[in-house]
């Protein structure tokens, strides 16, 4: 099932990010694609709101996974924007975050499609500027659901 969310305020799509953070289960697995400045941010601190975690979430560029322990059920949070070979990832154990007790989230999700759940939700960040500059497309699409 594919559904389309429209937002036309940073509120608007951080309360769509709250509202998956609420509802998570551990072992959710979602990729986020978008733009840089789309709102990629934005959405992930809503989870974080959602997953009840307090700190502040920052970009995971440099460390490919930021690891949030003090919420609801862990947030892994990855950016794997950066990553030059797929052994990366075997490197830090992803399957114990992918297949896990909790949320995670893989920014950039497409660039190691191969290793990914079979069963998991693909989100994109999409602008429209005839539609306004605060104006956002988020598709989310279920996979093997
Ligand atoms: P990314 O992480 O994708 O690079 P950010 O979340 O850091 O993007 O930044 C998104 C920017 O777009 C912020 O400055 C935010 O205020 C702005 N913005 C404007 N409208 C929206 C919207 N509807 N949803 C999300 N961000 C928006
Ligand atoms: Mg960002």
């Amino acid at each position: 099932m594919k559904t389309i969310y429209e937002t036309f305020s940073p509120e608007e799509t951080k309360r769509l990010g709250r509202q998956i953070g609420k509802a998570a289960e551990p072992g959710d697995v979602y990729t986020l694609i978008g733009d840089l400045g789309v709102g990629k941010t934005v959405f992930t601190k809503g989870i974080a709101e959602g997953l009840s975690i307090e700190e502040d979430i920052c970009s995971p560029t440099f460390t490919i996974v930021q690891i949030y322990e003090s919420g609801r059920i862990p947030f892994y949070h990855f950016d794997v924007y950066r990553i030059s070979d797929i052994a990366e990832m075997d490197e830090i154990g992803y399957e114990d975050y992918f297949y896990g007790d909790g949320l995670a989230m893989i920014e950039w999700g497409n660039l190691i499609e191969e290793i990914l759940p079979v069963k998991r939700r693909d989100i994109t960040i999409e602008k429209d500027i005839e539609k306004g500059f605060d104006y956002r497309r988020i598709t989310i699409s279920e996979v093997g659901i």
